[in-house]
């Protein structure tokens, strides 16, 4: 598609300004955070010290206050970079101590998937709220036992969905949702990338799946905000070399297709060995096209209508997804509110992926309780 035209958009409506205001609307006048929380960022790796650090200076309620991993070099190193004094750094064999640290206020999650479930539980053991990055953990009971956790103690649970908290994806949802290109119809969303061998990514134990786990969820998650519904049948196909090394234990590509109760359809890619990171949704007058859809920057979408296309250039957010994300869940917690993208969230997306790998494997359509 060849965009005709650049359109700033603006005055979206109160469903888009609701979106940048991430929902919280009357409710945080009420209770205006009164100090930043401080973060604990558990698995100093390629997200964590990449994406997730590097932005927290940008927050205007969150701030960063503890290290934990299991490399000296790296609690050094990141520590003198971010000015996280040593009583702040902690190992996978004292992090419970954690509990004992008023600095410490959130603990977010960024470990291999298998690890999820148990920083996740320890953290609310420990009195702490949890930011945890997705997939949620490897299995729906695991969910269940993480939701759990931070109930019986108290504090709140966010999956780490950046696209929930990113403009040009609000842009997306409010559009879809508003049915201004007319009801939505039909709903496509790729995403995979190639993955390199030697990884936890390809070690089931460690991932809990292949793409789906990791970058199909882009997918589940996009088909979902973009539909305003929960999927009630799933139906999926797999298809992976297995003389390939990088799939001993886990998939590379399943495609799965989603029907919702309005009668929207959604057909959806999940790959570890081709690069996509692309949607679209058609309505009966027209079709919204992201490309990339769900990437850390650069997004670009178009809106074509009355045969003509349209670039979406949207006005500069107040902050990135990333920040707006690490935000999000102090407003939450002042608020006293669940955070979008809470953990019914994450557990909504591990019974659909649960019933993706049940429906390929059976070959047969899965029907979804939506309990
Ligand atoms: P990574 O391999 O770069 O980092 C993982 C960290 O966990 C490393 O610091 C590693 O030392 C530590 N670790 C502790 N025990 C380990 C073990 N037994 N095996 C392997 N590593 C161990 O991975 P990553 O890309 O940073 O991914 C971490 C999490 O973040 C995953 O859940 C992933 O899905 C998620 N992630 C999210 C996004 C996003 O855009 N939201 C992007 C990338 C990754």
């Amino acid at each position: 598609m060849t965009a005709n035209r650049r359109d700033v958009v603006m005055g979206m409506g109160a469903g888009f300004a609701a979106a940048y205001g991430l929902g919280f609307a009357g409710k945080l006048s009420a209770a205006q955070p009164r100090r930043k929380l401080g973060y604990a960022i558990v698995g100093l790796g390629s997200y964590a010290t990449n994406q997730i650090m590097p932005r927290i200076g940008g927050c205007e309620h969150a701030r960063l206050t503890g290290l934990v991993s299991g490399t000296p070099e790296k609690l050094a190193r990141y520590g003198a970079e971010y000015g996280i004094p040593s009583t702040h750094h902690y190992n996978y064999a004292n992090f419970d101590s954690i509990r004992d640290n008023p600095d410490i206020d959130i603990v977010y999650v960024v470990l291999p998937n298998s690890m999820h479930a148990e920083y996740t539980i320890r953290a609310a053991q420990a009195g702490k709220h949890v930011m945890c990055e997705k997939p949620m953990a490897i299995s729906s009971a695991e969910c269940e036992a993480m939701i759990a956790a931070c109930r019986k103690a108290g504090t709140r649970l966010m999956i780490g969905y950046r696209s929930q908290f990113e403009p040009h994806n609000l842009y997306a949802m409010a559009l879809a949702q508003r049915g201004d290109l007319g009801p939505t119809r039909i709903i496509t969303s790729e995403h995979g990338f190639y993955a390199q061998p030697n990884q936890w990514r390809l070690e089931r134990s460690l991932s809990g799946g292949g793409s789906l786990m990791d970058i199909g969820i882009y997918s589940l998650q996009a088909a979902r905000y973009l539909a305003g519904e929960e999927p009630t049948e799933v139906m999926a196909m797999e298809t992976t070399d297995r003389s390939d090394p990088r799939f001993a234990t886990v998939e590379d590509r399943i495609d799965f297709q989603l029907r919702f109760p309005s009668g929207v359809m959604a057909s959806c890619v999940s790959s570890y060995s081709s690069n996509h990171n692309t949607y679209r949704f058609h309505g009966r007058d027209g079709f919204l096209r992201a490309e990339p859809a769900t990437s850390y920057d650069g997004h670009q979408f178009w809106v074509h209508r009355d045969g003509e296309t349209r670039e979406v250039v949207l006005p500069p957010p107040p902050k990135n997804q990333f920040a707006a994300q690490l935000d999000h869940l102090p407003e939450a917690i002042f608020a006293g509110v669940e955070p979008r993208a809470s953990g019914e969230e994450g557990l909504r997306d591990m019974r659909i992926i649960e019933a993706i790998y049940q429906s390929a494997r059976e070959g047969r359509a899965i029907r979804l309780t939506g309990s």
